[in-house]
């Protein structure tokens, strides 16, 4: 079936998502298009659209392992206000990408102290059990360029070349 998520197809998928107290994380009505099978979106996520259509909607629970990974407390630094960029205007949120061994890690600002801040290296919604409603808007073959590149191209992909 041509219009059936398959790896390669390019699917495009509105959703809601919640926590597990039923507070709204995050919706999109604006279709989010992805290319399946590539590791773009969450793999708890991906595995359950996985054989669904083109107009078909499904509640989709997702673990904190198959979505933004579990909460480590490892991953929360204290680092002296004088080694962030001098230019950085801080503000709670903000991210700063830094070089570890395993590649780049994104760190979100969580506390502004008088001499130094906290960072911590933990998703936003590590730890969080996610539900999502998810409606499957469109399914489409994928370019042979998109195949090659792993994403979208077009209205909707989200990539950098
Ligand atoms: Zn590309």
């Amino acid at each position: 079936m041509s219009n059936t998520i398959t790896t390669g197809k390019v699917v495009g998928f509105s959703y809601h998502l919640k926590n597990s107290k039923g507070e709204t994380l995050d919706q999109s009505e604006e279709p989010l298009m992805y290319l399946h099978g590539e590791g773009n979106i969450i793999p708890g996520l991906e595995k359950e659209l996985e054989g669904l259509k083109d107009g078909d909607s499904k509640k989709v629970e997702v673990s904190p392992e198959d979505g933004y990974g579990t909460y480590d407390e490892t991953l929360i630094f204290q680092v002296p206000k004088a080694e962030l960029p001098p230019e950085a205007e801080l503000e709670i949120g903000m991210e700063f990408q830094t070089d570890t061994a395993d590649g780049k890690m994104v760190l979100y600002l969580q506390e502004i102290r008088e001499a130094d801040v906290v960072l911590n290296g933990n998703h936003p919604l590590a730890g969080e059990t996610l539900h999502f409603d998810v409606t499957i808007k469109t399914v489409r073959e994928a370019t042979k360029e998109e195949l090659q590149h792993g994403h979208v191209h077009g209205p909707g992909g989200h990539h950098h070349h």
